[in-house]
């Protein structure tokens, strides 16, 4: 049963069930790679373990998007790497 009073609809009680687990479960940490990373409040998780804060989703560690901008960031400092070893030639 949901934390949540959700009502009227047996596919709302389903949805609400698996937010709640999504957001009560351990998640591994990046950091540490225990699981032991946990929901603190809306999108901050912290692990246990280590002490590690990360910014994640309100409900689950990594969301779709998230990935995305990670993907985005990470691709951006690859560029931005090549760019600067171009100049120094
Ligand atoms: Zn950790």
């Amino acid at each position: 049963m949901s934390k949540t009073d959700v009502r009227y609809g047996a596919e709302l009680r389903k949805r609400a069930r698996a937010v709640d687990r999504s957001r009560t479960r351990a998640y591994e940490c990046p950091k540490c790679s225990k699981k032991s990373v946990r929901r603190v409040s809306n999108a901050v998780w912290a692990c246990r373990s280590c002490g590690a804060q990360i910014a994640g989703g309100t409900y689950s560690l990594f969301t779709p998007s998230g990935e995305v901008a990670a993907r985005t960031v990470k691709d951006h400092a690859k560029t931005r790497a090549a760019q600067a070893e171009k100049s120094v030639q």
